[in-house]
């Protein structure tokens, strides 16, 4: 049996219910490997006795949570059989999104486990106590202080590992600057992408174009709603946020009334799809019918041409 621990952390330490954790893979026999999420508290990780391993897991993506960037980070360096979280609000989440990318079951809330192997978890909000046979592979979330925990004395070995190289992470974090550098709802120019766009990454193209004109980059709906990588930070709209500035440029939006009524109101709006019976056309001052890939590119050029005279 080979175990991985996915520590937790609180206020930039480790918390010690990651003791517990690593208590409760002990008393089922086997290697404990603990992976710490961002790199923190992989020192004291390591003196945990009966830790064989510490992974220190590092990148851009563990500034703040994202259950996809994390679990898309962590779940690569997962060894064995059985991965072990506490059932935290984190803890919960990351179990269930690690043991999706690994297609193996998840159990939560286990407050007792048997080598045997099965596991004891409260339901009914505590009323019943359920039993549950486990097979390996399998991920469990652990409730705090139902194990417990290990003491003082390890002396693991620690490596470290730096995912920022990850393309998704990387498309997120440009996303998530372009985003926080200039806010839609107060930016004077706004080019929103919507799922024209096609994929995430794509995305970059508007940005280049916002780099030029210091403009924010929003969403529609659409895009937020089936890509990740696109937070709801960035959607225009009912549901999202309200624009009015003094040009939009709307770029493989369909022009939804519901994405109508959070940018109807710009001074100048220009549009940029294929079809030229999209909706958009209707209250776009200057329309162009055209891919975005035809028509950016000469976008940019001109933009640049302009601003430098
Ligand atoms: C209660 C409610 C609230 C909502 N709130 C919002 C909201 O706040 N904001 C919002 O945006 N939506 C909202 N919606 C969703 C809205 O109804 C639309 O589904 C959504 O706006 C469509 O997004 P889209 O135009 O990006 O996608 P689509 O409708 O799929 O349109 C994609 C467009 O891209 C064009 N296209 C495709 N490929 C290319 C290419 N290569 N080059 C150029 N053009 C291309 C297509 O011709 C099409 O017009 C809400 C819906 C409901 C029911």
């Amino acid at each position: 049996m080979s175990v991985t621990v996915i520590s937790e952390s609180s206020n930039g330490a480790l918390h010690p219910v990651t003791a517990q954790l690593v208590g409760a893979a002990s008393s089922l026999g086997g290697s404990i490997t603990v992976i710490c999420p961002g790199g923190v508290g992989s020192s004291d990780a390591a003196n945990i006795a009966g830790v064989t391993k510490v992974i220190s897991v590092e990148g851009d993506c563990f500034e703040s949570y994202d259950c996809v960037a994390w679990s898309k980070a962590i779940s690569p360096l997962v060894e064995g059989d059985l991965v072990l979280s506490s059932s935290s609000a984190v803890g919960r989440d990351l179990a269930s999104s690690i043991a999706a990318s690994m297609g193996v079951p998840v159990v939560q809330d286990v407050t007792s486990l048997t080598e045997g192997f099965s596991a004891t978890r409260p339901i009914f909000s505590g009323k019943a106590i359920e039993e549950v046979g486990i097979s390996s592979p399998c991920a469990i979330s652990l409730r705090a202080n139902s194990f417990e925990s290990a003491g003082d004395g390890g002396n693991a070995e620690v490596s470290s590992v730096n995912v920022s190289q990850d393309i998704t992470v990387a498309v997120k974090q440009a996303l998530a600057k372009a985003s926080e550098r200039i806010d839609v709802s107060e930016a004077d120019i706004v080019i929103s992408g919507g799922r024209g766009m096609g994929e995430p990454a794509n995305f970059s193209h508007l940005e280049e174009v916002a780099d030029i004109l210091g403009a924010a980059v929003g969403a529609s709906r659409a895009a937020v709603d089936t890509w990740g990588e696109i937070p709801h930070s960035m959607q225009v709209g009912q549901t999202g946020k309200t624009v009015t500035p003094n040009l939009y440029i709307a770029v493989g939006i369909s022009g939804a009334i519901q994405h109508l009524a959070g940018m109807r109101s710009s001074k100048f709006i220009l549009a940029i799809n294929k079809d030229a019976d999209a909706p958009i056309f209707g209250v776009a001052d200057y329309g162009i019918v055209s891919t975005w890939e035809e028509a950016l590119p000469v976008l940019k050029e001109h933009l640049s041409d302009l601003l430098s005279n």
